[in-house]
């Protein structure tokens, strides 16, 4: 049985600048009309409504498995949301043994990676096709380095919607044989991140395409959100006292706050988790600028492998250094071979296989326990947001090599392969 939702118009109330506080009326602003590209907006919702649709007894009657149970916070209609890719209802996975050996009340991993096109960025996507379609788009377009892409793409070809994809040059194969695979028009840019991004602002307003871009559009991080409505529902309404996240642009991050801040809202948990920001080390505007003062994004270096999270100059830092203050957080850097490590690890122990942005989270909890951020005995998520498949490069650089050798058992004796 799918629950009844009240009307967009009611759930939503607009949009409030996050620089300048100003509160708009319209929907799908995409930034603040004043502040310009650097006002990212936060689209609000009329809770005394919503909480008539959402309740603990209304989910639990609902039987709908994907995001859209969550239909009441998200700033779509929904008229055509039973033809979009399956979305969500990820498992959420104890992980006895590592939470055991690091010391940790639980520990728990989110696997975004089994979503439709392998990554928690389906959770934005789905709902930006959606409303692309409501608005009455036919084309949808964004830059990214490589799953924002991969999932735009896949989540517009099964809504029937064309797409024009811009990724730097370095993106990964398995994501650009997804884009091709799925029909995107695909744009290789020779350049870095920045220059892609602003290649495709370009066109989008020359050709008016409906904008994907999650830095800039907040429908983005309003579909991420549902990753931590999962993770409360699937723990009961009591979440962990830490859930971590690794951070790129920033969308994810502050959608996952987002999430618990809305289900704090409407009363349905008591605390909001403190939420744990990881980068890698060779690439953290955001860890250095939480080090200062007052903090400041400087452009930084995207020296790093794990690609989705090389963002030198992330697009929504409102959002992602609001979820670590206002929820009590921290931010950490891990170093690539810290990355490397934990894909073998999470792979061994618990049958996750994460790409390296999609492990880095975990290795954040690790480095906080270890330098005593996260206490013994506190409880932690850590979501692990990308499959490994999608960078098989990396993943056999983490592994090494298969063992080859002569078709006989004595080859196989001789090898010492089985002794370890
Ligand atoms: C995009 C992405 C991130 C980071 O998300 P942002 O919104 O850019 O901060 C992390 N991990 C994976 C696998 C991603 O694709
Ligand atoms: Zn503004």
């Amino acid at each position: 049985m799918r629950n009844q939702v009240a009307p967009l118009r009611e759930r939503v109330t607009g949009s409030t600048c996050t620089l300048c506080q100003k509160h708009f009326a319209e929907l799908d602003l995409l930034t603040c009309p004043e502040c310009g590209e650097k006002g990212i907006l936060d689209i609000e919702f009329n809770y005394d409504v919503i909480k008539k649709d959402l309740t603990k007894e209304s989910l639990a009657a609902n039987d709908e498995r994907s995001i859209w149970r969550y239909l009441p916070l998200l700033p779509v209609e929904g008229k055509d949301i039973e033809h979009t890719l399956r979305v969500g209802n990820t498992p959420l996975y104890e992980s006895e043994r590592l939470g055991k050996e690091w010391g940790l009340g639980k520990l728990y991993i989110k696997d975004d990676g089994v979503n439709p096109t392998g990554s928690l960025k389906d959770r934005a996507s789905a709902v930006a096709v959606i409303r692309a379609k409501e608005l009455g788009y036919e084309t949808i377009s964004c830059s990214s380095t490589g799953n924002a892409a991969s999932s735009c793409a896949g989540n517009a070809a099964r809504l029937g919607l064309k797409t024009v994809i811009f990724v730097p040059e370095r993106a990964p194969e398995g994501k650009l044989a997804q884009l091709l695979i799925f029909g995107a028009k695909v744009v290789s840019v020779i350049g870095d991140y920045k220059a892609t991004f602003d290649l495709s602002k370009a066109a989008i307003s020359h050709y008016g395409w409906y904008n994907r871009n999650a830095g800039i559009n907040p429908v983005m991080s309003e579909g991420k959100k549902t990753v931590s409505l999962e993770i409360a529902e699937q723990l009961n309404f009591e979440p962990t006292d830490w859930v971590a996240c690794s951070v790129g642009d920033g969308c994810t991050i502050g959608g996952v706050y987002t999430g618990f801040k809305d289900l704090y809202e409407l009363g349905l948990i008591k605390k909001i988790p403190r939420i744990l920001g990881v980068q890698s080390t060779g690439c953290k505007p955001f860890v250095d600028a939480a080090a200062l003062p007052q903090p400041v994004l400087v452009p930084a270096e995207e020296n790093t492998l794990a690609d989705s999270i090389a963002v030198g100059i992330p697009r929504n830092p409102n959002k992602a250094l609001r979820a670590v203050r206002e929820s009590n957080g921290k931010w950490i850097a891990v170093s690539d071979d810290d990355i490397l490590d934990m894909m073998r690890v999470l792979g061994r122990n618990e049958g996750v296989f994460g790409e390296p942005a999609g492990v880095t989270a975990t290795a954040g909890v690790l480095a906080a326990v270890k330098q005593g951020i996260i206490k013994q005995g506190e409880t932690v998520t850590t979501i692990s947001t990308g499959s490994g498949l999608k960078d098989v490069k990396n993943a056999l650089l983490a592994a090494g090599k298969s063992t080859r050798l002569e078709p006989s058992l004595e080859a196989l004796e001789a090898s010492g392969l089985l002794d370890k």
